[in-house]
């Protein structure tokens, strides 16, 4: 046994050497102020940055959990759902909640369809919910954790959830069908209205998931871009999710869930009165919890407006087209499907993807990958308008070196099959072996020093046992977090 190295501290720490501790374990972090990550980090810009930060401390040391103590942060939560119910064009009767991000209020929304599905079809023992295949894995988990049978809706040629073959998944068990407005994968919006039409013939409950775009599509469709409705205008719609920690440019840790009523609301809220502690209820999953997304949610509504939303979705949108063109013209160089936002992945006939990922990375840049099509995953925000040239010209430099590289990207190749094979024949050491390069490849993410990454990424996307891979996983996050 390895003895443990860290204890808990004896005599306290002078607030400065705290503070110039943790400022050094920072430097180490991937940077997002240079403007050269997508995804992951939304800044609202100055003054309403400071601004959001003002009001968080605000509530630093309150409870949300005792609605009668601090009753402020009630009035905040419901005046925001109020104003998010009116963007998604939901009418007096729309309810809901806010949560610390799009994982709970995709939780919540399940929670309260299987237990509405308990309390009206107590025939229905083991509910099912149809996901198309691009929708984000916090439905999966949900799914996982409530007890729902997954069944998995294939996507078409566009990349949106294939409608047509929805009533071939439909059993006596189904309950809730989920469309993504957009997926994170391809930045698709699954065809919503079709898909509702479904969903109220059959009877059924139907989410949609714009954890992404609930705060961009609006605004987009505003600004003339081919919107199609995604929200309570659509009939047969019964909840959605946006997240004000992505494009609402709110504070990390809040999202939102809608019902289209209170009905369909009922099922979310929790109460719990046998307990000796007295009298128990909570609305969300969370018992304890700050105010301080909240505040922050309610004031970035009101510091930006549907003006400034506008604004910025504007010249967004427009740097993704900027960016999306530069794209084109790079030979071999295609986007993935026909995304309208400022989501959206991109492959290479050419050369391996991952191998131009690897070097702009090795440039500074930060994204995501995905794996079906292997393909680069951009979200542009606002951090990213003033460096869409650079970007591109780096673009070029990448996808000529990966290209120059060709003896390269045919040990890359090789060795992807040489490791998958070895997976077969020693699951145990290629597993360590490979666990190894991705933790690496994790690990130094960011940091321009990502040499290797593109071997791992290619196993993992081109591996066909998946569950090899989810244990690998599994294995990474317990040494991660020991
Ligand atoms: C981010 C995201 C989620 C999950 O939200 P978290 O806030 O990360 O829990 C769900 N759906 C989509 C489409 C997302 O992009």
């Amino acid at each position: 046994m390895k003895k443990r190295t860290v204890l808990f501290p004896g005599k306290g720490r002078k607030p400065e050497d705290i503070m110039s501790y943790i400022g050094r374990l920072k430097q180490n972090d991937a940077r997002w102020d240079t403007g050269k990550m997508f995804g992951f980090v939304y800044y609202p810009e100055s003054p309403a940055a400071e601004v959001l930060k003002a009001v968080s401390q605000l509530y630093f040391f309150e409870n949300a959990l005792n609605p009668n103590l601090f009753s402020s942060i009630v009035h905040l939560e419901n005046q925001t759902v109020s104003m998010v119910a009116d963007l998604l064009h939901g009418n007096e009767d729309v309810a809901g909640n806010i949560t610390l991000g799009g994982t709970e209020s995709i939780f919540l929304a399940l929670k309260a369809a299987r237990d509405r599905n308990r309390r009206l079809h107590t025939e229905i023992t083991v509910p099912e919910v149809i996901l198309p295949v691009s929708v984000h894995p916090a439905f999966h988990k949900a799914a996982h954790c409530l007890g729902f049978k997954t069944v998995v809706l294939p996507l078409s040629a566009d990349f949106k959830a294939d409608v047509s073959q929805l009533s071939g998944l439909l059993t006596k068990n189904t309950i809730l069908i989920v469309g993504s407005a957009p997926s994170y994968a391809h930045g698709m919006i699954d065809p919503i209205e079709e898909m509702g039409q479904f969903a109220y013939q059959n009877k059924l409950l139907f989410h949609v998931d714009a954890c992404l775009g609930g705060f961009m599509l609006p605004f987009a469709e505003e600004l003339g871009y081919p919107i199609p409705p995604f929200d309570f205008r659509v009939q047969g719609v019964t909840s959605i999710s946006a997240d004000f920690h992505k494009f609402g440019y709110g504070a990390k840790g809040s999202s939102v869930v809608l019902y289209r009523n209170r009905e369909l609301r009922k099922d979310q809220l929790f109460a719990f009165s046998r307990w000796p502690g007295g009298i128990f209820g909570s609305p969300t999953l969370m018992g304890t919890r700050s105010g301080g997304p909240v505040a922050a949610a309610w004031t970035i509504l009101h510091l930006l407006g549907r003006q400034g939303y506008l604004e910025m979705t504007r010249k967004t949108l427009e740097g993704t087209d900027r960016l999306k063109n530069g794209i084109h013209t790079i030979p071999g160089l295609n986007l993935v499907g026909n995304p309208l936002t400022s989501i959206f992945s991109f492959t290479s006939t050419l050369n391996d993807i991952f191998m131009i990922s690897e070097e702009m990375e090795s440039k500074g840049w930060v994204f995501d990958r995905i794996a079906q099509p292997e393909a680069i995953h951009l979200i542009v925000t606002m951090l990213n308008l003033a460096h869409i040239d650079e970007f591109l010209s780096d673009l070029q430099t990448a996808t000529a070196t990966a290209g120059k590289k060709k003896l390269k990207k045919t040990t890359s190749l090789l060795s992807r099959k040489v490791v998958n094979k070895m997976m077969d024949l020693f699951p145990g050491k290629a597993q360590s072996l490979i666990g190894t390069m991705a933790a690496d490849a994790f690990k130094k993410s960011g940091t321009g020093n990502e040499k290797g990454s593109a071997t791992f990424y290619g196993i993992a996307a081109s591996r066909d046992n998946k569950s090899d891979i989810d244990a690998m996983i599994l294995d990474i996050l317990d040494k991660t977090y020991s």
